[in-house]
C-alpha cells in the first residue's frame, strides 16, 4: 500500500463556494416525528444487490424485523422502521427516479415516540472499553443491521469494516463535514450525539485494526468541532477542523485535506489504507454494535426558505417525503422546488409522497427567487468548469460527449469519475447543466 503523503492542508485543491444556507436549520435541535400511519419501505436503499421481500402480505411485524434481505455480498437487508402490518409490495419511484419495490407496512399497536424513541436511537451511555467486542462481530452486527453510508452514497457498511489481508487499514475518518449548503442533520448529530459517534469511530477501528482515527469537520462547525473535541477526550481520536469549501465532504477531497494522501482517478480510499463513514453512520454502527438495534430512522434536515418551519427531524425510513415536509407546516406560497437531498448533490422531487430512505440526508425547498436563473447558452470556453472540478476533469466535454452519446471520448475523459458535485454546473456563466448531462450520461453509457 503506498500511503506516501504531501502534508495534510485542511483543504483540497480547486472546488466552489455557494451560500451555505445553514442559517435556516442549524439552530434547530433534533425533533422526532410522531410515528405515522404508514411507511412504504423500498426494498432497494444502498450501492449493490436489491433485496427480494421476506416478509409476507398481512404479516404482523414490529419495529427492527427484517423485511427483505439478498445473499449478496454487496448488499444490506431492510428492516420494518413501525410496529405494524406489512402489506403486498408496490412499485415507487425514488427520488434519483429509479422505480423499485416497495413493501407498505401499515401502523398498528403502540408506537416508541418522542423523547423516549430519541434516547433508543442516540441517548444513554456508550462504551470506550471495546475489549468485549471481537473485531469480526462489529462488521457482522453493521451487516445484520443493514446499515449503509448515511451521507448519502449508500454504500454497504459492513464491507468497509472487513478485514481484508491484501488492503489493510490504517485510518477511520469520520466525514463530518457536511459540506452540502443547507443540510444540518450531521451538525446536529455532532452536537445532540457526540458520544454515539465516538462509540462507532472506536468500533469502526477496532473492526479493521486503523490505529489513526481521525474526523473532518467545516470550519464553520466551531460548536460541533468543539463537542467532538471533548467527547473524544482519553481517546485516540482526533477532530481536524478543514476549511468551508464545497465539496469538502467528498471522500478524496476530504482525505487529501486531513491526511494529504492522494486517492487517483480510479482508485478507491481503501487503496491508500483509509476507509471513510459518515458521522451519522457511525452512530448508526455504535448502535447497531452496542444495542443490536437495527438502522430504522434517521435525521433528515428541511431547510430552505420554501417551508415554514426548518426543522431537523429523527424520522422512520419510509415516511414520505410530504409527512416530514407537513411537520414543518407545509410549503411557502412562494416556494418552487423541493430536493430530496440537497441544493448541489441532490435530485428534484418530482412526487412528494415518495419515501425517505436510509440515504436521504435532507430536504431542501427552495424558492421561486432561489431557481430564477438565466436561459441556457452556448459554451463561451471560459474554463471556469474545469478549474472548479476537484478531481481535474473536463466537464465541458464530458457533457459534450454525454449529450452526443459520444461513449468512446466519455470513457476517455473518464465520466465514471465524476462525482456528480455539480461544482461544474455552480460555476459555469453559461447555465450549462453540465452535472445533469454527466449524470444522464452515467446512466446511459454501457458497461463494458
Ligand atoms: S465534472 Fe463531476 S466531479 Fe467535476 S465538478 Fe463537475 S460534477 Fe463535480
Ligand atoms: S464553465 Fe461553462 S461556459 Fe465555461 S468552459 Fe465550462 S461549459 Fe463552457
Amino acid at each position: 500500500m503506498n500511503t506516501a503523503t504531501t502534508p495534510a492542508t485542511g483543504t483540497f485543491p480547486r472546488g466552489v463556494h455557494p451560500p451555505e444556507g445553514k442559517r435556516f436549520a442549524e439552530d434547530q435541535a433534533i425533533e422526532v416525528l410522531p410515528s405515522p400511519p404508514l411507511v412504504l419501505i423500498p426494498v432497494q436503499q444502498h450501492i449493490g444487490a436489491p433485496c427480494a421481500p421476506t416478509v409476507k402480505p398481512r404479516a404482523k411485524v414490529q419495529v427492527g424485523d427484517v423485511i427483505a434481505d439478498v445473499k449478496a455480498f454487496i448488499s444490506a437487508p431492510i428492516h420494518a422502521s413501525l410496529n405494524g402490518v406489512a402489506a403486498k409490495p408496490v412499485k415507487t419511484t425514488l427520488p434519483n427516479g429509479r422505480r423499485v419495490e416497495a413493501i407498505p407496512i401499515t401502523a398498528a399497536g403502540e408506537q416508541l415516540e418522542g423523547r423516549a424513541l430519541f434516547e433508543d436511537v442516540y441517548g444513554g451511555e456508550w462504551p470506550r472499553d471495546l475489549s468485549d467486542y471481537e473485531p469480526s462481530s462489529i462488521s457482522q452486527a453493521a451487516r445484520a443491521a443493514g446499515i449503509v453510508g448515511q451521507g448519502g452514497a449508500a454504500f454497504p457498511t459492513a464491507v468497509k469494516l472487513m478485514k481484508n489481508a491484501a488492503k489493510p487499514v490504517d485510518t477511520i475518518l469520520l466525514n463530518g463535514a457536511e459540506c452540502e449548503p443547507y443540510l444540518t442533520a450531521d451538525y446536529r448529530l455532532m452536537l445532540e450525539a457526540a458520544d454515539a459517534i465516538i462509540c462507532g469511530l472506536l468500533l469502526a477501528g477496532h473492526a479493521t485494526g486503523a490505529k489513526e482515527l481521525l474526523i473532518g469537520i467545516e470550519d464553520n462547525k466551531p460548536k460541533a468541532i468543539a463537542q467532538m473535541k471533548v467527547a473524544a477526550e482519553g481517546t485516540p481520536v482526533r477532530v481536524i477542523p478543514v476549511q468551508t469549501k464545497y465539496p469538502q465532504g467528498g471522500e478524496k477531497q476530504l482525505i487529501y485535506a486531513t491526511t494529504g494522501r492522494v486517492v487517483p482517478t480510479g482508485g478507491l480510499p481503501l487503496d491508500k489504507g483509509v476507509v471513510v463513514l459518515n458521522v451519522g453512520t457511525a452512530a448508526a454502527l455504535a448502535r447497531a454494535v452496542v444495542r443490536g438495534k437495527p438502522l430504522t430512522h434517521r435525521v433528515v434536515t428541511l431547510s430552505g426558505a420554501g417551508i415554514k418551519t426548518p426543522k431537523n427531524v429523527l424520522a422512520p425510513v419510509g415516511v414520505s417525503h410530504r409527512a416530514l415536509i407537513d411537520f414543518c407546516g407545509g410549503l411557502q406560497d412562494n416556494a418552487a422546488r423541493v430536493i430530496s437531498g440537497g441544493p448541489m448533490m441532490g435530485f428534484t422531487l418530482g412526487d412528494l409522497d415518495a419515501p425517505i430512505t436510509k440515504g436521504t440526508s435532507g430536504i431542501t425547498i427552495l424558492t421561486h427567487q432561489d431557481v430564477a436563473k438565466a436561459e441556457e447558452t452556448s459554451c463561451v470556453r471560459c474554463g471556469r468548469c474545469v478549474d472548479v472540478c476537484p478531481l481535474n476533469l473536463v466537464p465541458t466535454r464530458l457533457a459534450l460527449a454525454a449529450r452526443y452519446r459520444a461513449w468512446d471520448v466519455a470513457k476517455r475523459y473518464h465520466l465514471n469519475a465524476c462525482i456528480e458535485c455539480g461544482s461544474c454546473a455552480f460555476a459555469c456563466p453559461a447555465q450549462i447543466p453540465l452535472v445533469q448531462l454527466i449524470r444522464l450520461g452515467k446512466a446511459q453509457m454501457p458497461k463494458s
